[in-house]
């Protein structure tokens, strides 16, 4: 069994979707081992997605992930990771297969509703990160 980290993004939990996109995952026959209601603390988010610190949208990124409450969740199942970016589509909505969550649900790269690990190493950081009492706070 593996394990991948999902979020569900602020634009996703603002527009009421975090349902429907927690269906899906386990629709595909993903089984939720853990799940928190938070906002991103900038540090984490940064740590998050150190991959990307030195793209142009580095910025944007880490700006719109700490923008609200989100829904962070770990999964388990078989080929976790591949299984759940399969349910969340390519990274640009316009480009994602129609029946995925970004091609049903999103329009832009920026606002693109969901994170999904990309690798069992990076998920495999996920249960520790999710726990770091310093880099989270409850949202209301
Ligand atoms: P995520 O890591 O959020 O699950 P992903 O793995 O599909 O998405 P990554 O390449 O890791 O895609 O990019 C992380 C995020 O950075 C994307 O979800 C997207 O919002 C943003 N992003 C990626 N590439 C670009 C780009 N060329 N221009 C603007 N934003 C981008
Ligand atoms: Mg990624």
């Amino acid at each position: 069994m593996d394990r991948t980290l999902i979020l569900v993004k602020p634009d996703a939990f603002a527009r009421g979707l975090t349902g429907e996109i927690i269906a899906r995952f386990e629709r595909k026959g993903l089984r939720i081992i853990a799940l928190r209601h938070m906002t991103l603390a900038r540090d984490l988010a940064e740590t998050h997605y150190a991959e990307h610190s030195e793209r142009p949208f580095f910025g944007e990124l880490v700006d719109f992930i700490t923008s609200g409450p989100l829904v962070a969740m770990v999964l388990e199942g078989p080929e976790a990771v591949r299984a759940a970016r399969q349910v969340i589509g390519a990274t640009n909505p316009l480009e994602a297969a129609p029946g995925s969550i970004r091609g049903d649900l999103a329009i832009e790269m920026g606002a693109n509703m969901v994170h999904g690990s990309d690798s069992p190493e990076s998920a495999a950081c996920a249960p520790r990160t999710s726990r770091r009492s310093s880099g989270a706070r409850p949202s209301s």
